[in-house]
């Protein structure tokens, strides 16, 4: 079998690059190695430049429609007391909230979408283990169990483990990620707003991500303690999360053991180089992103919007594109690095000393002026919400192609 587009990976940077290729008449195969799109826990968010995409497609009510909560401020729980750290209602787009919507029904809804297009196929169970090559070119991609699809181009979206980039020979640079996390949840009593926030105690950090009849929360530690946390015991770790947060304690028997309790190891780095002749990486499989700040599915939906700016139209017509992939490092690398040396500055500034506390601590001054300050929490809500150097879509549409209604 051969392809213009093989798109290794079905998350939001492989899901929404099939999309737009397909929609401007690229034949596109997404290959995604589990069976759905179901499993947890990899961010809920949709952020407003996301929406602003939708719209732009004329899909953004058709998304909204989908089951979420609307998110117009953040705030976070240090000693006792909660700070408002970003506003997003005044944002310059037309929906000025973070839409929290569990990933699966967003890949679902990028799914139908781009299921319109006769040029997108998504195969689903089918887990791409290397790459076919010719003459230092890459001609397509190889699956596990033996079958070769060849492509005019590979993107690999396979996210921070990526296979697809060691098997490209791409250089990764580590930039250190000191924490961890454990994800576990606790039910919850339904409230008419999303209450997610942060909360921050003497060593222990804990987001907690409102689903309506639970939290999914997020336990940060210092990288590397898992194993340690639990030789401490189950009930010593229940203790440390209603330290943090006493009105879940009663909840807490929900963990009933460590297998309630998943590991997820936090990556943060980025290739040297984002492509070789034949295959391009973007999103995570091109530069791994921390949970602080919530905003990696942004970038990485954004990569997909400025890969189909940049190589949708010569793609549809059957030109080579080799030279062009360089583009698309050019254009998101500025981001990219942007908002990793801000979650490297939060990794060092905020979570370390908040890990490494042992006595009740003041909020760090730039909260406290965040609060103080309405005006300022509208910094923080465009970093998260829209990202830095927004895409929009250019890439075209099809003529003669069946949009959806
Ligand atoms: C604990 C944690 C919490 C986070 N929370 C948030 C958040 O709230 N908001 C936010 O914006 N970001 C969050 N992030 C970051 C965010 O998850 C990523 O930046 C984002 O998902 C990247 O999207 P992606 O499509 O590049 O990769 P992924 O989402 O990782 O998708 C990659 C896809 O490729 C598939 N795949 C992998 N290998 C193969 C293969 N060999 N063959 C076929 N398919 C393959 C995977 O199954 C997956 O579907 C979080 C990250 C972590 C670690």
């Amino acid at each position: 079998m051969h392809k213009r587009l093989v798109i290794a990976g079905g998350g939001p940077a492989g899901m929404m690059a099939g999309l737009l290729f397909a929609r401007a008449g690229v034949e596109t195969l997404v290959i995604e190695k589990h069976g759905d799109f179901l499993r947890d826990f990899r961010g809920d968010t949709v952020h407003p430049s996301t929406i602003e995409l939708f719209d732009e497609l004329g899909l953004g009510d058709a998304l909204l429609e989908r089951e979420h909560d609307e998110v117009i401020d953040i705030s976070a729980r240090i000693g006792g007391r909660y700070y408002r750290v970003a506003d997003l209602s005044h944002l310059p787009v037309r929906h000025r909230f973070m839409a929290m919507m569990p990933q699966w029904h967003f890949l679902d809804f990028v799914r139908d979408v781009a299921s319109a297009w006769p040029a997108f196929s998504l195969r689903m169970d089918a887990e791409v283990t290397g790459l076919t090559e010719r003459a230092g070119r890459v001609t397509g991609v190889r699956l596990a169990d033996g079958e070769e699809i060849g492509a005019d181009l590979v993107i690999a979206a396979d996210g921070r483990g990526s296979v697809l980039r060691d098997a490209a020979g791409l250089e990764k640079q580590d930039l250190g990620a000191p924490i961890d996390v454990f994800w576990f949840r606790v039910p919850k009593r339904r409230t008419a707003h999303n209450e997610t926030a942060g909360q921050f105690a003497p060593g222990t950090v804990i987001a907690m991500i409102d689903r309506g009849d639970y939290w999914q929360c997020a336990f940060v530690f210092a990288k590397g303690g898992a194993e340690k946390i639990r030789a401490e015991g189950l009930e010593a770790f229940r203790r440390r999360v209603a330290f943090a947060v006493p009105e879940i304690a009663d909840q807490l028997d929900a963990v009933a053991s460590w297998d309630d309790v998943k590991l997820l190891s936090v990556s943060l780095d980025r290739l040297r180089r984002w492509h070789r002749p034949g295959l391009l990486a973007i999103g995570d499989a091109a530069h791994a992103m921390s949970p602080v700040g919530g905003v990696g599915i942004n970038l990485a939906i954004q990569d997909a919007v400025a890969a189909a700016n940049i190589l949708a139209l010569p793609l549809s017509r059957g030109e080579p594109v080799d030279a062009l992939l360089g583009a698309v490092q050019k254009r998101r690398l500025f981001p990219v690095r942007v908002i990793q040396a801000m979650q490297r500055a939060v990794h060092a500034g905020v979570l370390g000393p908040t890990l490494g506390a042992t006595a009740q601590m003041e909020a760090p001054l730039a909260v406290r002026m965040l609060d103080r300050f309405p005006m300022l929490q509208r910094i923080p809500a465009r970093i998260v919400g829209l990202g830095v150097r927004r895409e929009h879509i250019r890439s075209p549409m099809k003529k003669g192609a069946i949009p959806m209604e």
